[in-house]
């Protein structure tokens, strides 16, 4: 009976049992407890693991009640001024990969305040950037769409509480190293978030991502 007597949230458990999760993957377990102590990650993860839930579980629970995005925002706000400020962030690199983790956020934000919203290439922006107005406490992003929301000051990340880098050996083989690193590394990024890096190898440009984004004392689950 892990999820029952997890450091969890009582609706998430309550999410949990919903989605007929009995007992965790070890990915799951792992990160469930890392993310509680307050430490970084770095996780081996492949597809099919459950990994999504891994590190979706742990970082909403911890913001669950919070909904600072909708709270915070003005009454009758200026929608040309308006900028998401997002408590979770999730980057993953491809447009089918982040509508799987939007759903799976969905479903673990039931009984919550919080609002997931997802951003990728590939579709308009107008649709997307109105799902933002309405509130965005959870992104889940594909790096080149997000970095032009955060050009066009859409996206403030100062808020972030939690950076999820989901399948980073593939964003890499992709391309998308540059655009990564202009997200973590720019001005208005919350220094003081928790960091998790999901990866299915290990080569030493990850490793070096990992160096660079995460606190020095961060864990290494192979
Ligand atoms: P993922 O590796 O995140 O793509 O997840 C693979 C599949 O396993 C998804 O369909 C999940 O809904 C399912 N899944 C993840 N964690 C669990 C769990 N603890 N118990 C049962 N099914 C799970």
């Amino acid at each position: 009976a892990f999820f029952a007597t997890a450091d969890l949230h009582p609706a998430m458990k309550e999410n949990i049992a919903l989605a007929r999760y009995t007992e965790p993957t070890p990915v799951q377990a792992n990160s469930i407890s890392i993310v509680t102590a307050g430490r970084d990650l770095m996780a081996c993860a492949q597809t099919g693991s459950g990994k999504t839930a891994a590190f979706l579980i742990p970082t909403c629970s911890r913001i669950f009640g919070d909904a600072a995005n909708l709270i915070s925002r003005p009454q009758g706000y200026d929608t040309h001024r308006f900028k998401a400020k997002p408590l979770v962030l999730i980057i993953a690199p491809t447009r089918e990969l982040c509508s799987q983790i939007f759903d799976e956020a969905r479903r673990f934000c039931y009984r919550s305040m919080l609002r997931p919203c997802a951003i990728y290439g590939g579709a308009g922006t107008a649709g997307q950037l109105r799902e933002l107005e309405k509130g965005c406490d959870i992104l889940v992003a594909s790096p080149g769409r997000l970095k032009d929301f955060l050009e066009r000051g859409k996206i403030d990340l100062s808020n972030l509480k939690y950076l999820v880098l989901d399948e980073a050996d593939r964003m890499l083989d992709m391309g998308f190293e540059l655009d990564i690193r202009d997200i973590v590394e720019r001005r208005g990024m919350n220094k003081s978030r928790q960091t998790l890096m999901y990866s299915a190898t290990f080569p030493k440009e990850i490793r070096a991502l990992a160096r660079d984004f995460l606190k020095p004392d961060y864990l290494f689950l192979k």
